[in-house]
């Protein structure tokens, strides 16, 4: 992508996250309070109403000097800081879609053959670009949402060692809406007849991304399905990510030609929905046997929702990878409070930032 539009992109993704944070600022006010959604904001101080150019995010607390025009009162501190998080997470996510960094799966090129297949389009070079780019619109809405979300549990639970089960909901309610989305936009390619052709467009638009050539594309396609795999591993130790997409999407139609049941557990794991779900059920119930033995006292039924959220929006691999960065994370984090002697061996600390973290950080992770 031309770096204007890049550019236009990143710095959208900044002014939009300060607005989510802001928006996220009052939903976590109000479920504390346990307050309905509607109506302006007020200060919680002295209760008046706040006018809208004292209510700009980030800006309004600067020329305030952090203090409520009417009563005078501080703003707390991590009302800015929520909306700074919010600004940089929103950013962190353009920056992950930008760079393939959702395409674990099949995800983009699959959604943007499907797209192309839904809306009855030929995989000329515009369409290509044209569906492609709406795919990217697609990522990036979802994975704003899941930021956003996570921002608030995140938040919630650092103040009140609590995850309102609003929050992990709405968090699941998103990844389930965009797994069986793109999933079903991956099964159109598959399971139609013209898929072949259509794909091999998509492949090479794909491929020529990065300079992997069509030479190789052709040569790959033309080979036979047991060599799928052999070469597929080769591929992916030379090549980006997108084609790990390509070689993912090769060895699918594979797996659907031969459906031996090591072969369809193989395909449901490739799906964002299938690998999604059995990672996500196994972390839950982990998590709830530490909680039911440790009778809660290091854990609470707030995490076990919170890693089944984390295993079916990253995944078998990146899902378990991100659950050992919360321990490590959170054993570092522990050592260092006690050697600097801030806590004690039983202060507790809620687990729910840690999660969050790790898996953040295993998005990052190839
Ligand atoms: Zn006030």
């Amino acid at each position: 992508m031309e770096s204007f539009s890049l550019f236009f992109i990143y710095f959208m993704s900044l002014i939009l996250g300060l607005v989510i944070g802001s928006f996220l600022n009052v939903v976590i006010f109000r479920t504390e309070k346990d307050m309905d959604f509607g109506g302006r904001s007020f200060c919680p101080k002295c209760k008046k109403k706040i006018v809208w150019y004292d209510n700009i995010p980030l800006l309004s607390f600067l020329w305030l000097g952090g203090k409520c025009r009417k009563c005078g009162k501080k703003i707390h501190w991590s009302y800015p800081a929520v909306e700074m998080a919010g600004s940089l997470l929103f950013l962190l996510a353009a920056f992950l879609v930008m760079n393939g960094g959702l395409n674990n799966f099949l995800s983009h090129y699959g959604t943007t053959a499907g797209l192309l297949k839904l809306f009855n389009q030929s995989p000329t070079a515009f369409n290509l670009h044209k569906f492609s780019f709406i795919a990217t619109l697609l990522e990036l809405v979802f994975l704003w949402s899941v930021f956003a979300t996570s921002l608030a549990i995140f938040v919630y639970d650092l103040k009140h060692m609590l995850i309102p089960d609003s929050f992990t909901w709405m968090a699941i309610k998103i990844v389930a809406v965009f797994n069986v989305v793109s999933d079903s936009l991956l099964m159109l390619n598959i399971f139609s007849a013209k898929n072949q052709s259509l794909l091999m467009s998509v492949s090479e638009f794909a491929g020529s991304k990065t300079a992997l050539g069509f030479n190789w594309l052709s040569e790959f396609f033309g080979i036979e399905e047991k060599t799928f795999l052999e070469k597929a591993i080769y591929l992916k130790s030379i090549s980006g990510r997108y084609a790990n997409t390509v070689v993912e999407g090769s060895a699918l139609q594979g797996y659907f030609i031969d459906s031996t049941p090591g072969k369809i557990i193989n395909f449901i794991l490739e799906t964002r929905t299938g690998s999604g779900l059995i990672i996500g059920l196994i972390l839950a119930l982990i998590f709830f046997a530490i909680v039911f033995f440790s009778k809660e006292t290091w854990m609470g039924m707030g995490d076990v929702k919170l890693v089944f959220f984390i295993g079916f929006f990253l995944g078998a691999l990146k899902g378990l990878i991100g659950i050992f960065l919360a321990f490590e994370l959170g054993a570092i984090f522990g050592i260092a409070l006690i050697v600097l002697g801030r806590a004690k061996m039983k202060t507790a600390l809620p687990f729910g930032p840690f999660l969050l973290a790790g898996m953040l950080l295993a998005l990052f992770v190839s």
